[in-house]
């Protein structure tokens, strides 16, 4: 027999069953049929012996060996191997070292990551930002976080979930990018389990169900004043704005395309939802969200359309999608028109983040990529040469009152101005061609 057996009882008739249940020949095969052993007292049918059995002796597979060298306990005929060999299993007392080592180190992360955390806190209850010194693109967005959350922004803790009317599609890579800039603080005391863990030794913190604050303005603490600042900011940085537009826009046109998706139940890869997002983003810098949708409408139903045809199935017909909506893109450039007669479904909101934009910058849905990014660039050079313009007069009065030539100065800037140079020039050309003025 390949089974050892040790007898938890000293019923004759009890260890009688148990060893005409395991007998076996050298073939492996059991001798006796289930049936024959029944009825014995209350059990009745054959699916109720070997859970009966299980109580009165256990019964080790010696074909079945554990690492350690021990056979492993098995608790049904089912169970029994015909041939010694290498099984992965373990014997009852390595599952439950294993399991004790598990609990060990189980515990001596928990109280690295509770180490490790305990400074973070404190450095996080210290941390102080300068709202002034925001970009631009921060500023919007913590604008639309205010929309969207109120006071608990500065003055609670919100996770991503408070913010799901931030952007149509996926708010939490707006709120994320603001913690990674280290514009956004984290709280782990109020966190639910998981949500820090240890990754090589260091803490590592999982954003989707992080409790999130905005740390206070250096100077004004946390409050309305602070809040203030946001809402006073003269936009100039082109380059942040665009993106930010593109972001926000692109997730207007991916929610979009989801919900298409869904109704023809296709499901995007992730390695295709990136290539699509880069297509639609490059769209969008000449097209509106709404001449976008169009696209999304139809490539949607031609992929539905292919995944029809024999040679495709509904995988390789949505793998597709990326590419038709770059050759939409390409028979727009060419024939220069697209339909723009489309309606935001009514489940689909703008966010607290669009409402921003088209507060601000009266740009919505319906506006021109093209228009929008030329807007934005408009916006960039208009502030800079007032700017550097200003400055420079500024340096100029600064430095002939200080060597007592305001008049002589005053007189050179005049005859360069009346020889047809603007004042930024004209400034320049005085103080390049008269340095004495100016020492
Ligand atoms: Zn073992």
């Amino acid at each position: 027999m390949a089974v050892k057996l040790q007898f938890l009882t000293t019923d004759p008739q009890e260890i009688e069953l148990a060893q005409r249940y395991w007998a076996m020949n050298e073939q492996g095969e059991f001798l006796e049929p289930l049936k024959n052993l029944l009825p014995f007292r209350e059990l009745k049918h054959s699916s109720q012996i070997a859970k009966y059995l299980q109580e009165i002796c256990f019964a080790y597979d010696l074909n079945n060996l554990c690492t350690c060298g021990n056979a492993v306990r098995i608790r049904g005929r089912a169970a029994v191997k015909r041939s010694l060999a290498e099984y992965e299993r373990y014997c009852e007392d390595c599952i439950e070292q294993q399991r004790q080592e598990e609990l060990a180190k189980e515990a001596d992360n928990k109280s690295k990551l509770e180490i490790a955390l305990a400074s973070h806190i404190k450095w996080m209850k210290r941390k102080t930002v300068v709202y002034e010194e925001f970009p631009d693109d921060v500023v919007l967005v913590l604008r639309a976080l205010y929309s969207s959350i109120g006071t608990r922004l500065y003055a609670g803790r919100f996770n991503q979930t408070d913010c799901y009317d931030l952007s149509p599609y996926a708010n939490g890579k707006f709120i994320n990018r603001l913690y990674d800039r280290g514009i956004l603080g984290d709280d782990p005391e109020l966190a639910s389990p998981g949500t820090y863990y240890l990754y090589e030794g260091s803490p590592r913190i999982n954003l989707e169900t992080a409790y999130l604050f905005l740390p206070p303005d250096e100077k004004l603490g946390s409050n309305e004043n602070a809040i203030n600042l946001l809402f006073d900011r003269k936009f100039s940085d082109s380059e942040s704005l665009i993106n930010l537009w593109l972001d926000y826009a692109c997730d207007d046109v991916t929610c979009y395309l989801m919900d298409q998706c869904n109704l023809h139940n296709q499901q995007i890869l992730d390695n295709d939802y990136i290539k699509i997002q880069d297509v639609i983003r490059d769209g969008l810098r000449t097209y509106s969200v709404v001449q976008m949708w169009c696209i999304m409408y139809k490539v949607t139903r031609e992929a539905a359309s292919l995944s029809r045809r024999s040679y495709y199935n509904q995988q390789s017909a949505t793998a597709t999608i990326a590419s038709k909506i770059r050759k939409h893109i390409e028979i727009a450039n060419r024939n220069g028109e697209l339909r723009d007669d489309w309606n935001r479904p009514s489940s689909q909101i703008a966010g607290t983040l669009g409402t921003v934009f088209e507060e601000v910058f009266s740009i919505d849905e319906r506006s021109r990529g093209a228009d929008v990014l030329y807007m934005f660039g408009q916006l960039g050079k208009s502030q800079q040469p007032d700017d550097f313009t200003a400055e420079l007069a500024a340096a100029f009065m600064k430095d002939s009152l200080e060597s007592d030539n305001s008049i002589s100065a005053l007189e050179a800037f005049a005859e360069m101005i009346r020889s047809g140079l603007d004042v930024e020039k004209a400034l320049i050309e005085t103080v390049r061609c008269n340095p004495e003025l100016f020492e």
